[in-house]
This record gives C-alpha cells, structure tokens and sequence, in this order.
C-alpha cells in the first residue's frame, strides 16, 4: 500500500463514553476539538459532537432508518482518505474504541496507510450501566471476576463458551445480545447456570432515556419482547443484577 508521506494528515480513535457527553475523557474532548473532520456513529451519545470545531466537518457512518450503517470497510477507506487530504480524523466511537467497538480494524488500516493514530480510552457502556443503576460489577459478595462477551449472531448463531460464561461469582456482560437473548438464556441454563440468577436488561446506560429492566437469567427474553427492547443494550447476568437501582441516575 502506498505510504502517506510524513505530516500529511492523522487521526485518533476516540471513546466517546456510553452516552452521557460529560463521560468522555478530557483528552478525548480536546482531541475532538482540534479535529478538521470527525466520523462519527449511532452510539455516540448527544451533546457530545458539540465539543467539536464548528468548522469541522462532520461524516454519519451509522444506521438511520432504512438505511445500514457504512460497511466496516468504507469506513476504514474513509479515514484513511480523509487523513490522506491532509486532515486531523477524529473517530468518535461509542464507549471504548476497543471493546468490541471494531476500532482494532481501523488502526490496522490507518497505520498500513502509514497515517498516525493516536488511541483514546473510553468508559464502555458496561461501566456506564453500572454506575448509572448502582451496581457494583464485582462487589466482593457476588463476584469475584467480570467477562465481556459479544452476543453477535454469526449464521444466526450465538457462539459462546458456555461453560465458562455459566460459572459461579463471575457478573456477565454481554454487548450485542438482543437478537440471541433466547439463545443466550437458553443456552446458558443448560449449561448450569440456574434459571433464577439474577438478570436485567439496560438500554442506552448514561443517556436521558436510559432504562433498566431487572428479572432473571429465565425471565430477561419475556421482558424484553413485553417491552418491545431494541439494540443498543446491555444483557447483565450474576448476583450483582439484584442490587441494580430500577430509577437510575
Ligand atoms: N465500544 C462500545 C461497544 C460497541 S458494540 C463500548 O465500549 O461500549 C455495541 C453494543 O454496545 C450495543 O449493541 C450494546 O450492547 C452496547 N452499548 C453501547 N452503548 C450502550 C449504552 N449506552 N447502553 C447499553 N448498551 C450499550
């Protein structure tokens, strides 16, 4: 691939935190700030694109209705020519750029085309849950680790190590889980975890329509077609869903 000569152009991939605009880190907002494009997605919360230049130009890369979200791949060739024009790429990305955010193929493609990349954490929307509903992710009583999984279907499937994700003392959080919500309850039980562990859904955590909806590992796919729940939520499985605050903050 042709290299970009030094000082011609950069980007950085911003966490943009799960919602909430005061979420994002100091570093992030000035980043944003200095940008001469920024791409941005449905995940970034409101309030948050205000931080940048008010000459920036601003790129929509995700879903509005009818309308799919920019294949992962136009996305990577638009950073990359937008840097190419000599520009300051700003990313902003939901949560962190690299929890499950597909920020890992944007740096490979940015540093092939020889374009810096500067890298900048962000809260994932799991911390974002946590603290808006008030529950410790690994208060000591309950658990004593704490995995992200992606609920992702692939050919319609949801591909998980079960045993491992059913074990005792560990909080589960799964992203991208609600289409294979019956799945993941179903399979999860067979693998032994019971039916009655504590459980809740959260939509959009730290945003001003933020909503938690508690139950149990059986219960969450009833409450979620009760409540007619659409993406983007969080699916929380352990002892630590029932100490979640329904009202949230
Ligand atoms: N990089 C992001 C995750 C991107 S994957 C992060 O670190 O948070 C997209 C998934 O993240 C969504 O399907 C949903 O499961 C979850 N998600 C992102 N923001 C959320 C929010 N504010 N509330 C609940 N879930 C959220």
């Amino acid at each position: 691939m042709m290299k970009t000569p030094s000082g011609v152009g950069r980007a950085a991939l911003i966490g943009a935190g799960p919602g909430d605009a005061e979420l994002i880190t100091l570093k992030g907002a000035r980043l944003l700030g200095q940008a001469d494009a920024v791409v941005y997605d449905n995940l970034v919360g409101p309030g948050i694109l205000d931080l940048a230049r008010p000459g920036a130009e601003r790129v929509f890369v995700g879903k509005t209705a009818g309308r799919h979200s920019l294949p992962q791949e136009d996305i990577c060739h638009l950073l990359v020519d937008k840097a190419r024009e000599g520009k300051f790429v700003a990313r902003l990305k939901g949560g962190d750029p690299f929890v499950f955010g597909r920020g890992g193929e944007e740096l490979e493609a940015l540093r092939a085309a020889g374009i810096d990349v500067e890298i900048v954490p962000g809260v994932t929307a799991a911390l974002g849950a946590a603290a808006s509903f008030g529950f410790p992710l690994t208060h000591r009583d309950h658990a004593q680790s704490c995995v992200f999984a992606t609920g992702h279907l692939k050919d319609r499937r949801v591909d998980l190590d079960w045993t491992a994700l059913a074990r005792p003392g560990q909080t589960v959080v799964i992203y991208m889980g609600v289409a294979g919500l019956d799945a993941i309850s179903a399979r999860l039980q067979a693998a032994g975890m019971p039916g009655d562990t504590p459980a809740a859904l959260i939509h959009r955590a730290t945003w001003p329509s933020q909503r938690a909806y508690p139950g149990t590992l059986a219960t969450l796919p009833e409450i979620a077609g009760k409540n007619q729940l659409r993406p983007p939520a969080l699916i929380v499985i352990g002892g630590v869903a029932g100490l979640l605050r329904r009202e949230g903050k």
